[in-house]
């Protein structure tokens, strides 16, 4: 129908903008000699921290690992023991939720609001219990959740709180950057994330030496000295390449993120259908459009008229995580607006390599759904 195709993601274009340092920066690393934890993965996490805005970053081996080394290391402090309940969105990427229960404790499923598809800060006291000990506030589709709102409820009832930045890399909330709006936060560099790796990579932020320390112990069996183990650890490292890589890539998200603020400017003020609902920015937030996620009643419909258009489009998510088979038990329960956005939500083509006339054939298509 359209002679204008626009894939959801072109990841392969996305990287041919920094081919040569891309280049330079993987020869660095093979002529160094040296691949695991050395000079380019101090150096990220002295970066990626300072763009974050936190003491501290920690470079782990991908996203999920950054959330559970993170709960981890509070168990290794004491601040968390097995058993314990964690508030969490009901609608999250499963990742979240298996770094809870990977750990022995408990997610507590808590509904999101419906306009801004993050958790409902005002649902958090009274899902709270005797056995209630932190919040992991996801930053879901690019926009930080109520974070003001969620620290409040925290700091009355002496809760940690880790944030899930892995969709939200230079996100704002009241000014402070995603990764520095709780106690620690999680991070991954999936390579179709606002800020990407060429292969899987994560890193954990925060403000507080003693966990970064255990963090960074955690990621390397547990050692903080060569052959001498002072916990049980894993191997989550971030390796030497990819760090050399995403310091390249580094310097182009914030230029990115305003390419994607852009084209999600252009949808915002110019899709205008009666059955489809555009996506809202809270007050107080600058989103970086990781996703745009419109809802609409007759989603198949949609999606199916999209690619007759040549228009590519993605479900996130199809399957609440209560709906998993791997979380049977939760399978009859009921958890309205999760299962409402679940069943309602599209995201539309955003990313740096959009064009204007790519959104446009993006907006034309969709205002021109019979549905
Ligand atoms: C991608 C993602 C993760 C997991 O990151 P990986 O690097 O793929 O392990 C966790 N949480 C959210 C919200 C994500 O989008």
């Amino acid at each position: 129908m359209s002679a204008h195709p626009v894939p959801f993601l072109d990841l392969k274009a996305i990287n041919a903008r920094e081919r040569d340092a891309l280049i330079a920066a993987f020869t660095r690393v093979l002529d160094s000699g040296w691949y695991v934890l050395g000079e380019e993965v101090a150096a990220f996490e002295r970066e990626y921290a300072q763009y974050c805005g936190t003491q501290f970053a920690v470079g782990v081996g991908n996203g999920l690992d950054a959330l559970t080394l993170s709960l981890r290391a509070y168990r290794e402090l004491g601040r968390l023991q097995v058993g314990d309940e964690v508030i969490v969105p009901a609608n999250t990427y499963i990742a979240t939720i298996l770094a809870i229960s990977e750990n022995g404790l408990t997610p507590v499923l808590v509904e999101p609001d419906l306009a801004s598809c993050n958790l409902d800060a005002a649902r958090i006291a009274p899902a709270l219990t005797t056995t209630t000990r932190a919040i992991l506030p996801v930053h879901l589709y690019g926009q930080t959740a109520d974070m003001t709102a969620i620290n409040a409820v925290a700091k009355e009832h002496g809760l940690i709180v880790i944030e899930d930045s892995a969709q939200a890399h230079g996100a704002r909330h009241a000014g402070r950057r995603a990764g520095a709006l709780g106690d620690a936060s999680g991070h991954s560099f999936f390579p179709s994330k606002n800020f990407g790796a060429l292969g899987d990579a994560g890193a954990v932020t925060t403000d507080d030496a003693q966990f970064a320390e255990v963090v960074r112990a955690l990621r390397n069996y547990g050692s903080r000295e060569k052959y001498v183990n002072d916990r049980q650890g894993v191997n989550s490292r971030l390796d030497e390449l990819q760090a050399a890589l995403l310091r390249v890539k580094l310097q182009r998200l914030d230029a990115d993120n305003a390419r994607r603020c852009a084209i999600a400017g252009r949808y915002l003020a110019r899709i205008r259908h009666p059955a489809i609902t555009l996506p809202v920015v809270t007050t107080g937030n600058e989103a970086v459009w990781h996703v745009f996620v419109v809802r609409t009643p007759n989603r198949a419909g949609l999606q199916q008229y999209l690619q007759k258009c040549g228009i590519g489009t993605l479900i996130h998510y199809p399957i609440p995580p209560h709906r998993q088979r791997a979380y049977s038990e939760w399978n009859v329960r009921s958890y309205p607006v999760t299962e409402r956005i679940h069943a309602e939500v599209l995201s539309l083509p955003i990313s740096p390599v959009l064009s204007d006339s790519d959104a446009d054939a993006v907006i034309t298509a969709c205002n021109a759904w019979p549905g």
